[in-house]
């Protein structure tokens, strides 16, 4: 199984995907961790990405591309796996896609976890506070401004690619705003479906 999470800052995004991969027994390949990963660990990737992601910018293409195609070589992913915050452009939705043809891979479908923006800020407000009383670091682009330009990158330059997979008839939206649980069932509906087409 090959899917992808899409969905804005604070969605749901990571819970979800995290699920799908102990249901399916796939990866969760979030360029999100993995970006964080590489900052943490001083590398060059992560000294370049390092200042956007602070602010709540995107990271160039290029940049997540290579990591996205290094790490779907990997032999725990030959099965499948869950792309969250990947792709985050038109760019590199075509990129994906070419780069699954050239390895005769092919994507089961698209999940898109629709939100209202109105609550997002509070989720990643909780989310913070919950790093907080369990004693983790806090990601430096939970804040309100880092969010604001977040948001703003999602609808700018994210948004546009769920109507390319909504165009191409891949896309299959549920309600994010719904309990953790029922996103999760109607989550399991769309797979199925997808498992059998
Ligand atoms: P996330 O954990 O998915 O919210 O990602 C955190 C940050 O990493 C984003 O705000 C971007 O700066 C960067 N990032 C993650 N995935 C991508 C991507 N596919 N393209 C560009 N930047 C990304």
């Amino acid at each position: 199984m090959r899917l992808i999470v899409l969905g804005p800052p604070g969605a749901g995004k990571g819970t979800q995907s995290a699920r799908l991969m102990q249901k399916y027994g796939i990866p969760q390949l979030s360029t999100g961790d993995m970006l964080r990963a590489a900052v943490a660990a001083g590398t060059p990737v992560g000294r370049e990405a390092k200042a956007l992601m602070d602010a709540g910018s995107l990271v160039p293409d290029d940049v997540v591309l290579k990591i996205i195609a290094d790490r779907i070589e990997q032999p725990d992913a030959v099965q499948g796996f869950i792309l969250d915050g990947f792709p985050r452009t038109v760019n590199q939705a075509k990129a994906l896609d070419a780069l699954l043809k050239a390895k005769n891979m092919r994507l089961d479908g698209v999940i898109e976890l629709k939100v209202d923006e109105a609550a997002l800020l509070g989720r990643i407000q909780a989310r913070a506070e919950d790093m907080i009383a369990r004693g983790c670091a806090v990601r430096a682009d939970d804040n309100p401004d880092a969010f604001k330009t977040r948001l703003d990158a999602y609808r700018a330059q994210t948004a546009p690619v769920s109507a390319y997979y909504a165009g191409e008839g891949r896309l299959k939206s549920v309600d994010g705003m719904a309990p953790v649980e029922a996103v999760a069932a109607a989550i399991d509906l769309v797979t199925s479906a997808f498992a059998m087409t």
